[in-house]
C-alpha cells in the first residue's frame, strides 16, 4: 500500500487547489484521485462547448433527482463535473462572489473565521482580474495586487449589443446598475465576469492543478473511483479506490480531504459508516458514527427562463447558420474572440424585487440568444431558434427549502439518492412569485418593449399567482448549485464538519467543497467553493507548517 502526507478526493473546484497549496511546501506528498480523466478537451476549453459537455457521459456524472413534488413531480437533471477541474471544466464560467451578508451568516451560524471581513481578503488573493484589453487589475476594494492565479475576466465590450435594452430596462425598472459583481458595490445589473482567458475557459484544473503537477511530491490518478474512506478507532487511515477494475488501498500519513462535490462527499461519508445510523443498517454498513446531518441540509438555485421574439438580430442569426457559424468559428480560431469565446449567461446580477429589501433576493440573467424548440437529453447552444430572440431567466438567491442526498445501495458504484425537496419553504413561494413580477416589470419597461416582439409566452405582469406557480413548477430547474450536504456548523446545530472543515466524530478527516456551505450563497457557486478551499488550506497548513529543516 502506498502512503501519502495528504489523500484529495476529487479533482474538481476544491480539489484542485487544495492539491496546489497542500504541496507548495515542497516537502509534503499528495495523493489526488479522480473518477474523471483528463480535461484537455476541445469543448472543454472552448467556453461556447459547455452545451456539448451537459450530457457527454465521458465528462460528466450526468445525476438526476427523485421526483420532487415542488416541481410537480418531474425530476431534475443534475449534471456535475467527472473530468480533472470537475465541475468547472463543464460549467458557465461565469464568475461571482456573492453578497456580504452570505459570508456574515455562515459566520453567525456559528463558523467563527467565515464573515465577510474575514473571506474577502482571501478572494481577492485567489484572483486575477483581466480587463476587457487583457490586462491585470489590482483588487481595488482591499489593496492587494489581484495577482492570484485564477483568472477573472471582464468580457463586457464583447457581448453582445442587445445588452442595451436589457440595461436601459433594469433602470427603468428602477433598479441599480454596478460596473464590478465582485467589487465594493456588487449589487445591480451588469455584465457577468467570467473564468476564461484568451478565450478558453480557465477551470480549477487550469489555475492550479497544472501547476501542483510540476511537482515531484503530487500524484495524480484518474479514473480512480474512490469507495470509501479507510477509519481505524474513529481516524481517518486511508482509502479504498478502485482503478483499470482493481480495488486498491492507499494510506494517509496525516489526513484525507474529501472533495467530491455536493453529491459525491456526502455518499463517500455514508459508505464509510459516517451518517444516519438507521440508513447506514439498513443497507448493513457498520456505523462509525451516527450523524443524521450527512446528506441533509441540501440546497439549490432552481430558476427559470422566459423566451423573447426580439426586434433586432441577437446571436440566433450568427449561431443559427452555416455561414454565421463559419464566420464565428474562424473569428474564434483566429482571434481567441467573439461569440465562442464567451459564455452565453452575458448580462444579469443581483437585485432587490423591491426596494423596501435589505439585501438583493433575485439573481437575473440575459442571454442574448434563444433555444424554445430545445430537443431531450440535448443541449444544442449552436443550434438557437430560427428567429431573433432572447431569454430573460431568474433565481431567487436565497431559497431555504432543504433536502437531503443518502446512498441507494452500499455500492459506491450506484449513484445517490437525491431529494431537493425544491419550494418546500413557503418562503421560497413569495421569492419565485417576487422574482417573476420583478421579470414582468422589467419586460413592461419603454425599452423592453421596444426589443420585444408581440406578447411574452406569459405576461408575468398579470398572470396570477397560481398561472406563475404552475408554470415555474412545469419548468423550472436547477441552476447547477447544490451545495450544504455536509454542512459546516457546531456539532449540535446540524453540524457535519467544524469551522475548520474537520468531520465531527472522526479524526483525521475534513470535507472541502460545495457540500459545507452552511447556507448557500446568492449566486453562483464556483467561485464561494474556491474560497472555501483557500481557506481549508490555510488551517491545513497551520495544523502541519513546514518542517523548517531542509
Ligand atoms: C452545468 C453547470 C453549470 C454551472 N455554471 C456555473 C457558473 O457559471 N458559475 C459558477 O460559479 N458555478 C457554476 N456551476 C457550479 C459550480 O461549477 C460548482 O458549484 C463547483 O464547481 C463545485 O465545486 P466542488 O469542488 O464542490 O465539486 P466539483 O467541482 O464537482 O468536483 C468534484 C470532483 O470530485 C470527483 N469525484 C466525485 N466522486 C468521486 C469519487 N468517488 N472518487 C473520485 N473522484 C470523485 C468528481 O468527478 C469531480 O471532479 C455550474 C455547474 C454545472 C454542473
Amino acid at each position: 500500500m502506498e502512503t501519502f502526507d495528504f489523500i484529495i478526493v476529487g479533482a474538481g473546484s476544491a480539489g484542485c487547489l487544495l492539491a496546489d497549496a497542500l504541496s507548495a511546501d515542497g516537502q509534503k506528498t499528495v495523493l489526488l484521485l479522480e473518477a474523471g480523466g483528463d480535461e484537455r478537451r476541445f469543448w472543454i476549453k472552448t467556453p461556447i462547448g459547455y452545451g456539448k459537455t451537459f450530457f457527454d457521459a465521458r465528462v460528466n456524472w450526468k445525476f438526476s433527482t427523485q421526483p420532487d413534488p415542488g416541481l410537480a413531480g418531474r425530476n431534475s437533471y443534475w449534471p456535475r463535473g467527472k473530468v480533472l477541474g470537475g465541475s468547472s471544466s463543464i460549467n458557465a464560467m461565469v464568475y461571482c462572489r456573492g453578497l456580504p451578508n452570505d459570508y456574515d451568516d455562515w459566520h453567525q451560524a456559528g463558523n467563527p473565521g467565515w464573515s465577510w471581513k474575514d473571506v474577502a481578503p482571501v478572494f481577492a488573493r485567489l484572483e486575477k482580474r483581466v480587463r476587457p484589453d487583457g490586462s491585470i487589475q489590482a483588487s481595488a476594494a482591499t489593496g492587494l495586487d489581484g495577482m492570484g492565479a485564477l483568472y477573472v475576466s471582464d468580457r463586457e465590450p464583447q457581448y453582445h449589443p442587445i445588452k442595451r435594452f436589457f440595461i436601459a430596462g433594469a433602470q427603468e425598472a428602477g433598479l441599480p446598475l454596478t460596473s464590478d459583481m465582485n467589487g465594493a458595490a456588487p449589487e445591480g445589473v451588469g455584465a457577468y465576469q467570467t473564468n476564461t482567458y484568451r478565450g478558453l475557459r480557465f477551470s480549477s484544473a487550469d489555475a492550479f492543478l497544472r501547476p501542483a503537477l510540476r511537482r515531484p511530491k503530487v500524484k495524480l490518478q484518474t479514473h480512480a473511483l474512490v469507495h470509501r474512506v479507510l477509519l481505524q478507532d474513529r481516524r481517518a487511515t486511508g482509502v479504498e479506490y478502485e482503478v483499470n477494475g482493481q480495488v486498491v488501498q492507499a494510506s494517509a500519513r496525516l489526513e484525507v480531504l474529501l472533495c467530491a462535490g455536493a453529491v459525491n462527499s456526502p455518499k463517500l461519508l455514508q459508505l464509510s459508516g459516517i451518517g444516519p445510523a438507521a440508513l447506514l443498517q439498513k443497507h448493513g454498513l457498520p456505523v462509525v458514527h451516527d450523524n443524521p446531518f450527512v446528506g441533509a441540509g441540501l440546497q439549490d438555485h432552481l430558476g427559470i427562463n422566459y423566451t423573447y421574439r426580439a426586434t433586432q438580430p441577437t446571436l440566433n442569426g450568427v449561431l443559427g447558420s452555416w455561414s454565421g457559424r463559419l464566420a464565428a468559428g474562424l473569428r474564434y480560431v483566429l482571434l481567441r474572440s467573439g461569440p465562442l469565446s464567451l459564455s452565453v449567461n452575458q448580462m444579469g446580477g443581483m437585485v432587490k424585487s423591491s426596494a423596501q429589501l435589505d439585501r438583493p433576493d433575485v439573481q437575473l440573467y440575459f442571454t442574448p440568444v434563444s433555444y424554445s424548440t430545445e430537443q431531450v437529453g440535448k443541449r444544442q447552444l449552436l443550434k438557437p431558434d430560427p428567429y431573433p430572440g432572447f431569454i430573460i431567466g431568474f433565481n431567487p438567491c436565497r431559497p431555504l427549502s432543504t433536502g437531503h442526498i443518502e446512498i441507494a445501495s452500499a455500492r459506491p458504484q450506484d449513484d445517490p439518492l437525491i431529494r431537493p425537496h425544491y419550494l418546500s419553504a413557503p418562503q421560497d413561494i413569495a421569492g419565485v412569485l417576487a422574482g417573476a413580477r420583478l421579470i414582468g416589470q422589467l419586460h413592461s419597461t419603454p425599452s423592453m418593449r421596444q426589443l420585444i416582439v408581440g406578447q411574452p409566452e406569459i405576461d408575468l405582469a398579470n398572470a396570477s399567482d397560481a398561472q406563475i406557480l404552475d408554470d415555474f413548477r412545469a419548468r423550472s430547474g436547477t441552476v447547477y448549485h447544490p451545495c450544504g450536504t455536509c454542512r459546516m456548523a457546531p456539532a449540535n446545530q446540524g453540524g457535519v464538519v467544524d469551522a475548520q472543515l474537520r468531520v465531527h466524530g472522526v479524526q483525521a478527516l475534513r470535507v472541502v467543497d460545495a457540500s459545507i456551505f452552511p447556507n448557500i450563497t446568492s449566486a453562483n457557486t464556483h467561485a464561494p467553493t474556491v474560497m472555501v478551499a483557500a481557506q481549508a488550506a490555510r488551517y491545513i497548513q497551520q495544523t502541519y507548517p513546514k518542517d523548517p529543516r531542509p
